[in-house]
């Protein structure tokens, strides 16, 4: 590359200039200064890297350079708030579970300053973190002890490798399943070099297998909860109870991974079978996992509870000081867990949207459908904006058998190929996820917070209009 001249060089205008520009012509109002500054001044620093500038005035080049800010705006990296219009209530690659308005602001405030996170108040010495949680936790799940982790993936390892390390655990060839994201159950076992002895068929376990298939080098009876898959037709395992029986009469530790950790009955919403921890345990189970931000609906971690004894063996762990969690997420956990215990759930996002009833999705819908109409009704380019019905899903791995009944909105737009739609509604700011059905772009207002339809309708026209 040759040296840009001189010449070149003295026409870039300055930073300074350039913001100037933009406030006084209000461009980009929404982005925080900061970094409407660092996109300037990468896009002047790719100008003079540049061989050529465009022969155009002073003004034109602004012009240029606001729309080069303008891109670069919409792709910069980093962490960012989305409008999830998928329908997809626990969506993994979304960030899972929207927190409670308590949980982001208890977040928030603990997060702004310093905390007890591991200060004994009453005392004034050096306290324990791995306590935090617990007691709402012991509360709401009937269980002696409990321990927060970083997901539940850390929590079956914990547990594993704890309880079941240099033995053995049985478990039915029906439960080893991958869970998603390359979490599979029997390669997590192998790792915390616990033996597996898988028992049954696939589709049948019967209790003879497991009595059959304990050992005396086995320590564990581990039951896992298949989230993401379902056997129909002729398929059966022993219960709970029977196992926990088996268990207790052979002094083994009955484990069970129960995944998605409903703590409310979500049966009205067609998840008849997500297994409650507390159910679990007071059925004879001796130690549970779950996760903290799937069916919960609080931030992401991993939730052990059971036996005072076990769990305190758990903690005990040195691994605990890799897979323990931040005092931010105890926060919003902490805030979520209130909500159960004063009954308030309503206020948990997640579950206010399973339970979002289709008359009211179709109401949502129907009002949303004519906003947007009254937005393009002057317009000349054809938009055509319907509402179709549809389903919503729960998402996060768990209950992919569960459909929730929704009315989609419907957008389609003259010379605009639904991909094409698509992938501007992604380009907005904040980006809108929608996707795509029978070749039209649908949106599913299940999974749009309330306080983000404004937004949305404006970033859908920007998106068509620009
Ligand atoms: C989702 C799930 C996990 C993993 O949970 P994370 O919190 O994502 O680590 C483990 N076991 C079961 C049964 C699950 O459903």
């Amino acid at each position: 590359m040759t040296e840009p001249s001189k010449a070149h060089l003295r026409r870039i205008p300055s930073v300074e200039r350039v913001l100037k520009f933009f406030q006084e012509k209000g461009a980009f109002p929404e982005v925080d200064r900061a970094a409407v500054r660092d996109a300037v001044r990468e896009s002047l620093a790719a100008l003079r890297e540049g061989e050529t500038l465009p022969e155009t005035d002073a003004a034109a080049l602004l012009a240029d350079i606001e729309r080069a800010v303008a891109e670069r705006l919409a792709s910069r990296p980093g962490l960012r708030p989305v409008i999830n219009a998928t329908g997809v209530v626990l969506h993994t690659n979304l960030g899972r579970a929207p927190l409670a308005a308590a949980a982001t602001r208890a977040t928030a405030e603990l997060g702004r300053g310093y905390s007890n996170l591991e200060f004994d108040l009453a005392t004034g010495r050096r306290g324990k973190r791995d306590i935090h949680c617990e007691s709402l936790l012991c509360d709401l799940l009937g269980a002696e002890a409990a321990v927060v982790v970083n997901n539940c993936a850390a929590a079956v390892f914990l547990i594993l490798d704890t309880l079941g390390g240099g033995g053995d655990a049985v478990i039915s060839r029906g439960e080893l399943v991958e869970v998603g994201g390359g979490f599979r159950i029997p390669d997590v076992m192998r790792k915390s070099g616990v033996g597996l002895r898988e028992v049954g068929t696939t589709n049948r376990t019967r209790l003879a297998d497991y009595e059959a298939a304990i050992g005396p080098e086995t320590k564990l009876i581990v039951r896992v909860h298949p989230s993401n898959f379902r056997l129909l037709g002729f398929a059966e395992r022993p219960t709970v109870a029977e196992l926990a029986s088996l268990a207790n009469a052979r002094g083994l530790v009955f484990f069970e991974d129960v995944g998605s950790g409903a703590l409310e009955d979500l049966s009205a919403q067609g998840l008849n079978d997500e297994p409650f921890a507390a159910r679990s345990l007071a059925e004879g189970v001796d130690i549970v996992s779950f996760s903290g931000d799937k069916l919960l609906g609080g931030p992401q971690s991993g939730i052990i509870a059971g036996r005072k004894e076990l769990v305190d063996r758990v903690r005990r762990n040195p691994l605990m000081r890799m897979l323990r969690v931040d005092k931010l997420v105890y926060a919003g956990l902490e805030a979520t867990l209130r909500l159960y215990r004063n009954r308030a759930t309503s206020e948990i996002p997640a579950l206010a949207m399973l339970r979002q009833s289709p008359a009211d999705a179709r109401t949502r819908a129907d009002r949303f459908m004519k906003k947007l109409r009254r937005m393009f009704g002057g317009e000349a380019v054809g938009v055509d904006v319907t509402l179709v019905r549809g389903d919503s899903l729960v998402g996060g791995g768990s209950a992919p058998h569960v459909k929730l009944p929704t009315t989609l909105v419907a957008i389609q737009v003259d010379g605009f190929p639904a991909e094409f739609l698509e992938e501007r509604f992604r380009r907005a700011d904040p980006p809108v996820i929608a996707r795509i059905e029978d070749d039209r772009v649908v949106l599913d207002l299940r999974t749009v917070l309330p306080e983000q339809e404004d937004t949305l309708a404006t970033e859908i026209q920007r998106s068509i209009s620009r």
